[in-house]
């Protein structure tokens, strides 16, 4: 398998390269040079097939012998140990929950494959690597447990100071042993840039050899690329399917396209947005301007400037007549947000996390004027937003007891301005005293 970088199609790598380095020094991201059409049969076979199954044969084509077969069914079965559930709330309405792993959110899956694969690039040549991780919320917690404890890896947590749920903290500062945990005083975009700009640094990189796994790494990526698939498998094969993606780095629907690109037969894919609309406003006017991310109830979708924006548009061959062909996109405020989580309780007793009601909120809009049967991924289990649940439906969901003793401990993080001045004390000051 060989990637190239969005910026220069003649610079291309290895999958260790772009798994170990996360993004090209061209400021690119790493995409696949070949997104291969599985064989014919697959789809028709897909119903008799276990997810790790699908799994491993999407990765038998797209990764076209990167990684021995033994290895890789070895990866995908410790990375994707957990269930995925999918609940028909009516007829043209279905909910993949994604969010059964041990983090609570669908990005363990992400987090968890790309956490074996590096372990099993670093293994061999005793190579170390520090992985700094920028968190609107979910993305640390997933990234610290598919991490902790993993040899040869250190983990560099950043996270916005005010703007992460309760729960969210305690699973950013419950770890130890590798895991570093930084708040920052400013916005998540503040953290996306302190790791951009780190990685850049001459000084810091004399002392570090930095790895990213934010959804910049092509790593996270192609195993979201899987449940699309098994998203497929269970709406029955016979309707139209829409997919709905809550959408904030445009990671997950990125990878959900890069399945469509793969054969996957899905009519529209539908980028739920929260008031930061930035590609709901792209995808109305052709007119793409980076915003100033806001504050919402749905917050691991505060994102102003998709990073994986390029990635998006590189697969819809950068043309906006081919986003209005395959996507749908709508944007959806606080107020409509806990409206939606009342009426989803209300109507089918079931309840939907703030992120998955937005999702909830487009499928609504597309059926509208659209017939085809929608499939919302689902990305984070209620309870964590245990207040917001609570206080538009009454009722307070559990924290699944395996959670619960997870987070018992709590190890007071690091807490700087969101300066690389602060930034550069804190890591190089480390290694000095150490
Ligand atoms: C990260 C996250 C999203 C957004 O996913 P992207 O890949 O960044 O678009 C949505 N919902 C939840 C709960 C998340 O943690």
């Amino acid at each position: 398998m060989k990637l190239f970088s969005t910026n220069d199609k003649n610079n291309t790598v290895s999958l260790r390269h772009a798994v170990l380095n996360a993004f090209p020094p061209d400021g690119g991201l790493y995409m696949p040079c070949e997104l291969p059409q599985l064989y014919s049969g697959f789809f028709r076979e897909i119903k008799n097939l276990h997810f790790t199954e699908i799994a491993f044969r999407v990765c038998e084509k797209l990764l076209s012998g990167a990684i021995p077969d033994e290895i890789m069914w070895s990866i995908i079965q410790s990375s994707f140990d957990f269930p995925i559930k999918s609940t028909q709330l009516d007829t043209s309405l279905c909910v993949q929950e994604l969010y059964h792993g041990p983090s609570l959110a669908f990005k363990d899956f992400g987090a968890r494959f790309m956490a074996h694969l590096m372990s099993y690039y670093l293994k061999d040549n005793d190579e170390k690597r520090t992985i700094l991780v920028a968190t609107s919320g979910d993305t640390g917690g997933a990234v610290a447990a598919g991490f902790y404890d993993v040899p040869n890896i250190e983990l560099i947590i950043l996270y916005p100071s005010g703007k992460v749920s309760a729960l969210q903290e305690k699973q950013l500062c419950c770890w130890g042993n590798n895991i570093h945990t930084i708040e920052i005083e400013g916005s998540f975009d503040d953290c996306q840039r302190l790791v951009k700009e780190a990685f850049l640094d001459k000084q810091l990189c004399r002392s570090y050899t930095f790895s990213s796994a934010n959804s910049i790494n092509i790593a996270r990526l192609i195993p979201q690329s899987f449940y699309y698939f098994e998203a497929y498998k269970n709406a029955g094969i016979e309707e139209d399917l829409s997919i709905c993606v809550p959408s904030g780095n445009f990671g997950n629907i990125t990878a959900g396209l890069m399945a469509y690109k793969m054969g996957l037969p899905v009519k529209h894919f539908i980028a739920a947005t929260n008031s930061n609309n930035t590609f709901t406003s792209y995808y109305k006017s052709g007119f793409y301007q980076a915003q100033a991310p806001v504050e919402t109830i749905s917050n691991a979708m505060d994102v102003g400037d998709p990073s994986n924006y390029p990635r998006l548009m590189f697969l819809l061959g950068s043309t906006w007549n081919k986003v209005k062909e395959i996507m749908r996109s709508w944007s959806h405020n606080d107020k409509d947000t806990r409206n939606a989580i009342k009426e989803v309780w209300d109507k089918y007793n079931y309840l939907l996390d703030p992120h998955s009601a937005v999702a909830y909120l487009s499928a609504r809009e597309y059926h509208k004027t659209h017939k085809a049967k929608v499939c919302i991924v689902s990305t984070a289990h209620p309870c964590k937003f245990q207040n917001t649940i609570e206080s538009c439906t009454g009722v307070s969901p559990e924290i699944p007891p395996r959670l619960a003793s997870q987070i018992s401990q709590f190890i007071k993080p690091a807490k700087i301005q969101p300066s690389l001045e602060s930034f550069k004390d804190l890591l190089l000051d480390r290694t000095s005293s150490t």
